[in-house]
């Protein structure tokens, strides 16, 4: 049986195609189908949408949070839910083509050797040329620092083993960062290409300032370098000061004190003062996260669960 996991948050209008496009794939494969539809707390008519399709079809299932939790809180959610051997992670706005889905199962089952098939968007098209410079940088930096190697344009949308989901699950941070998560488990993962599109329906949850809060959140859940920066730029403006201060000593021996220069002293200061907040910063955002691992509240809350519709059907 293959899972298939997908998280929506205000996707009335994208789930009815999906669920259309998928049941054509259904068609091409010989595995039996599982949906599981983590509704994320939508605010528009997603939640009855899942339940009038768990009534007409008992491959769907659904789970319903109290509120929005976000897509990593979604994936973990339907990832728990799994029953399937193989399990797949899709979105549900049809960015990721369902018709890659036979071609990435027989890919599977070519090689025992392989645990994984990945898909990437070979380009970025259609995307503001901004948001690609900046998701450019973010593997760069993420690669070169971070403990988990992050594919460029790498999706979600994944085919995995049961044994591969098994080892997911089994990282049980509550800061989860899913691309980081997927790479960091390890296992064969081979990378299928296709051409960008746009989503079928709705608009992106994403803005450009939650999708940088989302990368710095990358960096700061797979890499502790920024703490070694803080700790070097410590380190090298002590002993520039340092020197600074043994050719002052020597100054004022040879050449007298004429007392000048506060304007210099005034942006020394400034740029000290500005080291330090910063590495507070650095240090209050990793704080930050283990006050939130400590506190060991639940990654998301179930309101609902597609057992409502069985039990209602009997
Ligand atoms: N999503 C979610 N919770 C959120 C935001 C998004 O479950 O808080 C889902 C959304 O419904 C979609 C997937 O995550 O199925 C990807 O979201 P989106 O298409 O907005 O992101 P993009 O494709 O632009 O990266
Ligand atoms: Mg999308």
């Amino acid at each position: 049986m293959l899972s298939i996991v997908v998280p929506c948050y205000n996707e009335e209008e994208s789930i009815p195609l999906f669920y259309a496009e998928m049941e054509k794939v259904q068609q091409l494969v010989e595995d039996e189908f599982e949906y599981i539809f983590v509704n994320d707390g939508s605010k528009d008519n997603t939640l009855n949408i899942l339940r009038e399709l768990a009534q007409q079809d008992h491959k769907v299932r659904y789970i319903s949070f109290s509120r929005n939790f976000g897509k990593e809180a979604g994936l973990l959610a339907g990832l728990e839910a799994t029953r399937g051997q193989l399990v797949t992670v899709m979105d549900a706005d049809l960015q990721d083509p369902p018709e890659l889905l036979p071609q990435m199962i027989a890919m599977l089952a070519a090689d025992p050797d392989l645990d994984c098939v990945g898909t990437r968007r070979a380009d970025r098209e259609g995307e503001p040329a901004i948001r690609s410079f900046f998701a450019r940088m973010f593997y760069k930096i993420i690669n070169k620092i971070g403990q988990a190697e992050m594919v460029d344009g790498a999706r979600d949308f994944r085919l995995m083993t049961r044994q591969m989901v098994d080892a997911i699950l089994e990282l049980r941070e509550y800061n989860r960062f899913s691309k980081g998560l997927f790479s960091w488990v390890g296992f064969k993962t081979e990378y299928l290409s296709y051409e960008n599109r746009e989503r079928v329906a709705g608009d992106t949850s994403w803005s450009f300032w939650s999708l940088l809060n989302y990368s710095i959140d990358g960096i700061i859940n797979f890499s502790d370098m920024p703490l070694n920066i803080a700790s070097f730029m410590g380190f090298f403006s002590c002993l520039g000061s340092g020197i600074a201060m043994l050719i002052i000593i020597f100054r004022t021996f040879f050449y007298g004190d004429p007392t000048s220069g506060w304007p210099s002293m005034v942006s020394i200061f400034l740029f000290v003062g500005g080291l330090q907040l910063m590495s507070l910063g650095i240090i209050g955002k990793y704080i930050g996260k283990i006050f939130l691992e400590t506190k060991n509240r639940p990654v998301y809350i179930v309101k609902e669960t597609e057992e409502k519709v069985r039990v209602e059907e009997e």
